[in-house]
């Protein structure tokens, strides 16, 4: 018997704690978290107060579009967390933000390098950013869809806001943080005009193998489950 309503409460948690922290706006952005054992998330509703919401107010549906609880309307976003979760099998959490400073990066193309080692370990290789495509659409579906195969757990969504992944809520919740320094650091960085430097690529490439380590251990602990 799957517990959806404990899935519902943590949604509620999370959504609250990113709400006290600033990093969702008015009724701006939406959490889901993925539903153990299902091809099933659990998501906030569109356009609802979060402090207002009760566990019941929160959507279950198929990864597919399909109702399993909740009657109010899904978050308008709910076709890119179901993306995410079908070709991210190492994701359990999807949070996005309207966070103010890699909102203020959403503006200007530019991906945030690799600055800090603990950005690549839990982040990846990159901030990449997301090309634009309005809230909501099929069209920013696909454009998810297709940039976060590259293994990243955080991304700018162009003129919009950001995205954050990790294989559980506490560690989406810990990606957002990282993101939201990174990004106020490359801003402030940005702004001297002066050289900005990375960390050596080797660091890199080794903070960046142990965050793929982890993911695949994941995908093959999924893998043994459903046999
Ligand atoms: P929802 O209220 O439908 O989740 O939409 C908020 C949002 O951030 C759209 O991108
Ligand atoms: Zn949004």
């Amino acid at each position: 018997m799957i517990d959806y309503q404990a899935v519902r409460q943590h949604v509620i948690d999370y959504t609250r704690k990113l709400a006290d922290d600033g990093f969702l706006k008015g009724t701006g952005g939406n959490i889901s978290i993925r539903v153990p054992g299902a091809d099933a998330l659990a998501i906030t509703p569109s356009n609802q107060d979060y402090y207002a919401m009760q566990t019941d107010d929160i959507c279950v549906y198929t990864l597919y579009g399909d109702k399993i609880a909740g009657d109010l309307k899904p978050s308008i976003e709910m076709g890119f967390h179901s993306a995410v979760y079908q070709v991210r099998p190492d994701v359990g959490c999807v949070m996005h933000t309207h966070q103010d400073f890699a909102s203020a990066i959403a503006l200007i193309n530019k991906p945030i390098p690799a600055l800090f080692d603990e950005q690549v370990r839990f982040l990846g290789r990159s901030v990449e950013v997301v090309p634009y495509a309005p809230s909501g659409t099929g069209m920013l579906v696909k454009q998810v869809k297709k940039t976060v195969q590259n293994h990243h757990n955080a991304y700018i969504l162009k003129n919009h806001g950001a995205l954050c992944l990790g294989p559980t809520p506490e560690r989406a919740y810990h990606n957002v943080l990282l993101l939201e320094k990174a990004a106020l650091s490359y801003l402030l960085a940005l702004y001297t005009e002066e050289k900005i430097d990375k960390i050596p690529l080797p660091i890199r490439e080794i903070a960046f193998a142990k965050l793929r380590s982890e993911q695949k251990k994941i995908e093959q602990q999924l893998a043994q489950v459903k046999g």
